[in-house]
């Protein structure tokens, strides 16, 4: 396949690049900087990668047989008004863009499928409540956001298929909200973050990559699916597992202060989560290669 990619650069992205390219597809970046897509896909290590900036994007996008589009300005930053809209807006106009490119091909070079990130976000936050794809969005300002975000990426031609993910916090070595969370739980030596009693719901990087790489390729794969692990675990158990997993006791709780000043108000992805269960990849057969959040930090951790 050959396949152009928002975002491809990130936390998420550089490991699809890596696994598509693995597998002798095509890899065409959109990015708004080739020179740092370039130090991150250097091309000794990925010949034959294109690599485009968004005067390119119209040439890559057509003629690419599928589009991820994963771009989007980090949301654990502090929250001043003008980064919320910003972290709105990044996206909806990324996804905009990317719509009207594949509307405008020609038929013949129409992209088929376009794969487009959304989060968990999309349902708000409750200690209480299960999520699932029908449950209805919430009404928080994170809700609001994925709304606006998925309807964007429904605008494309009704002859594209649409895989929409809800995105859950992804677990990985290299960079998310769990990287920027170890040194936090060393410095407390790894209590329960705020209550402890919110949901957190997680899904390994490998698995995130593959539900979307799967969407890529699957037919089947059509409308809204939570990329989320099937056992989300509540805080006080992340950090207990986590605390086993690095050798740690867990009995400080982390303050909220102190995780807001490393995640910003973004932390209240983290402060204040939503119980999130992937119905739809259960029921198309998608198989986890880490369920459970143990093996999860394990896997991260050795
Ligand atoms: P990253 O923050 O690592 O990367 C996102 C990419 O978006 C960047 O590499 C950058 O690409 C591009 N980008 C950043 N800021 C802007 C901006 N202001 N305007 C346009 N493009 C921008 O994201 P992840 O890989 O972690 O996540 C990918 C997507 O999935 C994101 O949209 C995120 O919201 C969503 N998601 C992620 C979750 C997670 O836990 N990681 C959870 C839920 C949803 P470049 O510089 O090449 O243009």
């Amino acid at each position: 396949l050959t396949v152009s990619i928002t975002g491809a650069t990130g936390f998420i992205g550089r490991r699809l690049v890596q696994r598509l390219h693995a597998d002798k597809h095509n890899v065409r970046v959109l990015t708004r900087s080739k020179s740092k897509a370039e130090l991150i896909f250097p091309a000794r290590e990925f010949p034959g990668i294109v690599i485009a900036e968004e005067a390119g994007w119209k040439d890559c996008i057509q003629g690419s047989d599928g589009v991820v589009n994963l771009a989007g300005m980090p949301i654990s930053t502090r929250w001043s008004s003008e980064i919320k809209k910003e972290i709105k807006q990044s996206r909806i106009r990324v996804t905009s863009k990317v719509v009207s490119l594949i509307n405008d091909a020609p038929d013949a070079a129409r992209p088929t499928v376009l794969v487009s990130a959304t989060a968990v976000g999309y349902y708000g936050t409750s200690e209480t409540a299960t999520f699932d794809e029908r449950s209805p969005s919430g009404n928080d300002y994170l809700a609001e956001v994925c709304r606006e975000w998925e309807a964007t990426a429904l605008g494309v031609n009704s002859d594209v298929r649409v895989a929409l993910i809800r995105i859950g916090v992804v677990l990985g070595k290299e960079g998310g909200a769990l990287a920027k969370m170890i040194p936090l739980f060393m410095m407390f030596a790894g209590g329960p973050l705020g209550s402890g009693k919110q949901w957190f719901s997680w899904i390994h990087l490998d698995d995130i990559v593959n539900l979307i790489y799967e969407a890529l390729i699957n037919p089947s794969y059509k409308g809204v699916i939570n990329g989320t692990a099937p056992n989300p675990v509540t805080l006080a158990e992340l950090c207990s597992r986590l605390g086993a997993a690095m050798g740690r006791p867990s009995w400080l709780p982390v303050p909220d202060f102190a995780l807001k000043a490393v995640l910003g108000e973004g932390a209240s992805v983290v402060l204040e989560g939503q119980r999130v269960l992937p119905a739809r990849a259960k029921e198309l057969g998608f198989s986890f290669k880490y369920p459970y959040v143990k093996d999860a930090l394990k896997a991260i951790l050795s």
